[in-house]
């Protein structure tokens, strides 16, 4: 099996940038999202917009992430 196409990562953070951010709220880890694209905390259930590859630490920024989505 060959792919169609190569996937490209819509979305491009530093990894040593995403190593050391930590979600404003809790203090937690952050995973990298890419649909849609941001960094999320699962504790807070937040996800944080990166604009022009910066990221948006700032919860009143932050969408709800929905988990488990019907
Ligand atoms: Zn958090």
């Amino acid at each position: 099996m060959s792919p169609f196409f190569l996937r490209r990562p819509s979305l491009t953070i530093d990894p040593f940038l995403l190593s050391i951010l930590v979600c404003p709220q809790c203090r937690g880890p952050l995973t990298l999202s890419e649909a849609p694209p941001g960094l999320a905390c699962h504790a807070c259930s937040l996800l944080f917009p990166v604009k022009d590859d910066i990221p948006v630490m700032l919860v009143e920024e932050a969408l709800p992430v929905t988990e488990g989505r019907p």
